[in-house]
């Protein structure tokens, strides 16, 4: 569920937090996550113990901390928050809440805190980022990598409706369900659109995924049920939302009725009057 401005919340929360702190212990529940698969633990103790954290940062739907001292090859803890997933920053001597996965207990006594009810996420050790098979297989983020000429240049050939595109981590990374609709509303254009005919509306397209994205970050992402930003806090970003969990109500731009449509199990909202193919 949280996808790039609720990410990049929690980095940006986390950062001054983690910034220059040694990590002195892992520790992992034993409970396998993402595709039921188990952390590497021998893999995070090796890789991060006795170094410190030179940054937090987020590409796509991922948080990226960079570990110091660094070798030739940058090293990073990579964590996904899957459906369900929290970081926070809490003292040791606090009670860990149910459903912690993954601790690393920092110089000081504080804990870099993981948890996830529903296991969806992941956390792993990167002993080289620039050879990391899940970061290389990621489009351009696009907040920080993509232009309009090159979202033109992916969006060209591709036969996939625009929808199904920007859900796509390969093509583009950050986006999923709420900021795709908000997205595309924005940019007045259908979800069903085949993806490769935009290619001369890609800077239209562009200015609504920004547009999107960055409202999300301006209001610390959207909270519908469980997302909450390292400050143990909801995001407002919720109520600011055009289309997305508004169907049967007036499009706030034109007054026509929002639509819902379900393709491959995942919902978009849309206004057919405002958004044509
Ligand atoms: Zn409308």
């Amino acid at each position: 569920m949280p996808e790039l401005p609720e990410v990049e919340t929690i980095v940006r929360g986390l950062a001054p937090q983690l910034r220059g702190r040694r990590i002195e212990a892992v520790w992992w529940s034993g409970q396998p996550l993402h595709l039921r698969r188990p952390v590497n633990l021998k893999g995070l103790r090796a890789l991060a113990v006795g170094r410190d954290i030179t940054a937090v940062r987020r590409v796509g739907k991922y948080a990226i901390f960079d570990l110091a001292p660094t070798t030739k090859d940058a090293a990073a803890v990579l964590v996904h928050l899957g459906m369900t997933g929290r970081l926070r920053v809490l003292p040791g001597r606090e009670a860990r809440v149910p459903h912690t996965h993954v601790v690393f207990r920092l110089a000081g006594g504080d804990e870099l805190r993981f948890s996830d009810p529903r296991r969806f996420g992941w956390v792993e050790p990167v002993p080289a980022l620039a050879d990391n098979p899940t970061l290389s297989r990621l489009g351009p983020d696009p907040l920080a990598a993509l232009d309009a000429v090159t979202l033109a240049a992916r969006l060209r050939g591709v036969r996939a409706p625009v929808k199904a595109f920007l859900l796509d981590q390969r093509r583009v990374a950050g986006l999923g369900n709420i900021y795709v609709s908000e997205a595309l509303f924005r940019a007045g254009i259908h979800p069903s659109t085949p993806a490769g005919r935009l290619t001369r509306r890609a800077p239209t397209l562009l200015d609504g995924i920004r547009a999107a994205l960055e409202g999300g970050i301006a209001r610390r992402g959207t909270t519908l049920r469980d997302y909450v930003g390292a400050d143990g806090l909801p995001g407002e970003n919720a109520s600011a939302l055009l289309v997305y969990g508004r169907e049967g109500q007036p499009c706030p731009r034109c007054g026509a009725t929002i639509k819902r449509r379900v393709d491959a199990g995942r919902a978009t909202f849309y206004c057919g009057h405002c958004q044509r193919r």
